[in-house]
């Protein structure tokens, strides 16, 4: 196997299990015998020692600022058995956690949840892994060529641990590194169950409504954002439930209307979904008639954000609670200081279009942007509309989306509730 050495001193964040090499520390590589090229090839399982050649790990090579992602410390190779091994331990987590009492013959729409986060990346010790279960279907996310390359080894082990998974797809078009030379499919159906096999439009068979606290979901995993849906707002979204009573509701960013249907099942006077993409809009109505055929106070528009808002206002239009759950406005660092200026900009927006008494969900899912600058840009949108705000809740990702405590650049979502006077 190719060794990697790094400089003097470098190995201290390997020793407190920090899971990165950077490329900066590497001091020199020394490639496996019978290696083609003059560089460890990426996606390559390489080991890594200290300058005292102390071994520390091994991991996936990356051409990049990040070099070297661990997948075991203290080993040269990858344990027996590892891949089935670190995914059953994810998913103990998700049974201790109440989310994966699905059984195989009970798929379908009997439980109050069948949808969850498997593996997520780091926090699961899997970094540039992504694994979310929707009822019978797993749809795995390779977020480095490492992982593609494991991609077979991964659904087998996932198949083998997760009594309810069926069918496995794996969707990673998006999310391998863009310039990454890889072999093999990006995209398409790793397993899939004869029954599936069978179905034309797979994502629209009833037999795979996706329920998360009671309330069903259909999930394009072909063709939706992400994997199909955003696990991580789970919780927030029940808390939306719990103040929803009797209010005019405004979900901005509603994607397939997550946070509508909350709301309508928490007794809102009316809720509207708003988001820029037609398709997720065909689904919140899809959704939403699923769930409550006989509503007639849901009403779905796409369109802009900030132009929406802006149109309203004009109109005198308000609402008793609003949420804003954009895309990432900072996918990476040097991005950060537009996004706190797009972040202040929509609260803004929204805090203004709030009643005395309302409240705002506001969230940020950059990664890049952590919890104090976000409240800092929240601040600067209330500030600038002049109005009294109080911090009901200080809202974050969900269990199945952990922290590895050893990699806190895992924590990505957080999220404001205010009371707005
Ligand atoms: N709240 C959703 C997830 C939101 S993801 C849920 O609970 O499932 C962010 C969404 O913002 C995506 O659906 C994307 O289509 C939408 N979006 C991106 N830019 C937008 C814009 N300028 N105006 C409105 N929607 C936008």
């Amino acid at each position: 196997m190719t060794a990697v050495f790094l400089k003097p001193h470098k190995e201290e964040s390997l020793k407190r299990f920090h899971p990165w090499v950077f490329s900066g520390a590497i001091c020199r590589v020394v490639l496996d015998a019978g290696h083609k090229g003059d560089a460890p090839e990426e996606g390559e399982l390489v080991a890594v020692y200290s300058s005292a050649n102390e071994v520390l790990g091994v991991g996936h090579w990356q051409v990049g600022s990040i070099a070297v992602r661990i997948l075991a410390f203290g080993a040269e190779q990858l344990p027996k058995d590892f891949w089935r091994e670190r995914i059953r331990a994810a998913y103990q987590v998700r049974q201790t956690l109440g989310l994966a009492d699905v059984r195989r013959d009970d798929v379908r729409c009997t439980k109050e949840n069948n949808t969850f986060r498997l593996i997520h990346g780091e926090g699961d010790f899997l970094p540039g892994l992504i694994v979310d279960v929707y009822a019978g279907t797993a749809v795995i996310q390779a977020h480095s060529v490492g992982m593609h390359v494991c991609r077979k080894e991964i659904a087998e082990a996932v198949l083998a641990e997760v009594p309810q998974v069926q069918n496995i797809y794996y969707k990673s078009d998006d999310t391998l590194p863009f310039k990454a030379p890889v072999e093999g499919e990006k995209t398409g159906w790793l397993v899939e169950s004869q029954k599936t096999a069978s179905l034309k439009d797979k994502s629209r068979s009833d037999e795979f409504w996706s329920v998360e606290n009671g309330l069903q979901f259909r999930i394009d995993w072909l063709k939706g954002q992400k994997t199909g849906f955003f696990i991580d707002q789970r919780e927030n979204r029940a808390l939306v439930e719990r103040y929803a009573k009797d209010k005019d509701v405004l979900n901005m960013f509603c994607y397939t209307g997550g946070f509508s249907l909350y709301a309508l099942r928490g007794g809102a006077k009316t809720v509207d979904s708003v988001d820029v993409s037609q398709k997720a809009i065909d689904l919140v109505n899809v959704n939403v008639a699923r769930n409550f055929p006989e509503a007639t106070n849901h009403t779905a528009v796409t369109a802009d954000a900030f132009e929406y808002l802006s149109a309203q206002k004009a109109q005198g239009r308000t609402y008793d609670l609003i949420i804003l759950d954009p895309p990432a406005f900072a996918k990476h660092r040097d991005a950060v200081k537009n996004a706190l200026r797009g972040y202040q900009r929509i609260n803004a927006k929204a805090i203004e279009m709030i009643r005395r008494g309302g409240i705002l969900f506001t969230f940020s899912c950059s990664q890049a942007v952590d919890k104090e600058a976000f409240r800092l840009a929240v601040f600067s949108a209330a500030a600038q509309v002049g109005r009294k705000v109080r911090i009901l809740h200080q809202l974050h990702q969900p269990q199945d989306h952990p922290i590895n405590i050893y990699h806190p650049e895992g924590e990505y979502l957080k999220g404001l509730v205010l009371y707005i006077e």
